[in-house]
């Protein structure tokens, strides 16, 4: 059997990539090991063009922003499905002296087109504490992400293009053009294997700088805000009564079980901001991609070019996947230039090491 590429590890990036290369014509056999841990199981999903208490603007936000919305649409209306929901972001203010630093924050042009002052309160206060109100981030919203990769996953098992198991590096057989694994021959092998990537012969040598981080589900049966809040901490309506409460980040104790301080830090936040009882029925831990200078690892091997990664998508890999897969795929079909801050050749002094 022969294909054009395959890739290896089926969270959102190896999801979003499959889908841009199989929307341009190529063959791709995607190949996810069930076994493994994913960070895209965990992830809450949510897309926020302003973060940080500061509202700062994300790395190519104008770039990203309208790109995946059309994106996750576009694939919903390809396939009559739904996962993508565009909400915005609620962000109460923690004082009167908050509410007149944002004002100034929101001069900003840059800023303000992601900003709604005019915002209801009423629909927020009977919910949460809000005696100072708040602004709202537009733009904003959240993939349901086991529901993404359960439709892409389908839609590759469908075509006979799905492998379920683990690919490891030391079975692949690299020539000067092609790469061999199991009896099939493809072009490109593209590693989307999230935070396993550090533990890779092949890409290990990629700074990456991995973060865990916890997150609840908790019933609150009371709770009637639509959009998504967010106050140091987020609450993510995911249907009537069901909310999501997360994250925490930790750069040490990198496995992905859950902890009593994970828990107890999330509700102590929890408590401080909710006004109606919950009670949490789900916890769950999981390892962001991260890198030491917090941008995607992308590109081709600088020796074996048929292998590739796409991956390093650290706290944010749904506004990044879909925008710089498209760059990707016109790299490496157009020949077209890589995004150079995302581009892994920046880090090539630390291969040649
Ligand atoms: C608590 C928490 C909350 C988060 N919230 C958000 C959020 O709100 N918004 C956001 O954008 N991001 C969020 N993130 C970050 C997000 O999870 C990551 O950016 C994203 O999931 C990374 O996707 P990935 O596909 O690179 O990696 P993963 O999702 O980890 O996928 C890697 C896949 O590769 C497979 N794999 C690995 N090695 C192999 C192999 N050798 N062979 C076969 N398969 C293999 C694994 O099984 C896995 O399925 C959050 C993360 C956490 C932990």
């Amino acid at each position: 059997m022969t294909a054009d590429f395959l890739i290896v590890g089926q969270g959102v990036a190896g999801s979003v990539l499959a889908w841009t290369l199989d929307q341009r014509g190529c063959t791709v056999i995607v190949a996810d090991d069930p076994a493994q841990p994913s960070a895209s199981a965990v992830a809450a999903g949510i897309v926020n063009p302003l973060t940080g208490r500061k509202l700062v603007r994300t790395w190519k936000a104008d770039d990203l922003f309208p790109f995946l919305h059309d994106f996750y649409t576009g694939i919903e209306q390809s396939l009559g499905v739904q996962f993508f929901h565009p909400k915005s972001i609620y962000r109460p203010y923690r004082s009167l002296a908050e509410q007149s630093d944002y004002s100034a924050l929101t001069e900003d042009p840059s800023v303000r087109q992601y900003v709604s002052q005019v915002v209801d309160n009423e629909l927020y206060s009977g919910s949460i504490n809000n005696p100072f109100g708040g602004l709202e981030v537009t733009g904003a919203g959240w993939l349901d992400l086991t529901e993404f990769v359960r439709i892409i996953k389908g839609y590759f098992i469908r075509k006979n293009q799905y492998f379920e198991g683990s690919v490891r590096d030391s079975d692949l057989v690299i020539s000067d053009t092609k790469v061999a694994w199991q009896g099939i021959q493809v072009n490109k092998v593209i590693f989307c294997d999230g935070a396993q990537g550090s533990q890779n012969s092949l890409f290990g040598y990629l700074p990456y700088n991995p973060v865990k981080g916890q997150i609840l589900t908790a019933v609150a049966e009371r709770y009637s805000i639509k959009n998504i809040v967010n106050q140091g901490l987020f609450i993510l309506p995911i249907r009537d009564g069901l909310i999501r409460v997360g994250a925490t980040y930790s750069w040490h104790d990198l496995d992905w079980q859950t902890t009593d301080e994970g828990r107890s830090f999330l509700e102590s936040k929890l408590q401080a901001i909710l006004t109606i009882p919950y009670q949490v029925v789900a916890q769950q831990a999981g390892i962001r991609p991260s890198t030491k200078d917090r941008r995607p690892f992308i590109g081709t091997h600088p020796e074996r070019s048929p292998v590739g990664i796409f991956g390093g998508m650290g706290t944010k890999g749904v506004s990044l996947a879909p925008y710089l897969a498209e760059q990707f795929v016109r790299h490496l079909l157009d020949g077209e230039e890589l995004e150079p801050e995302a581009n892994i050749s920046r880090c090539v002094s630390l291969y040649n090491r």
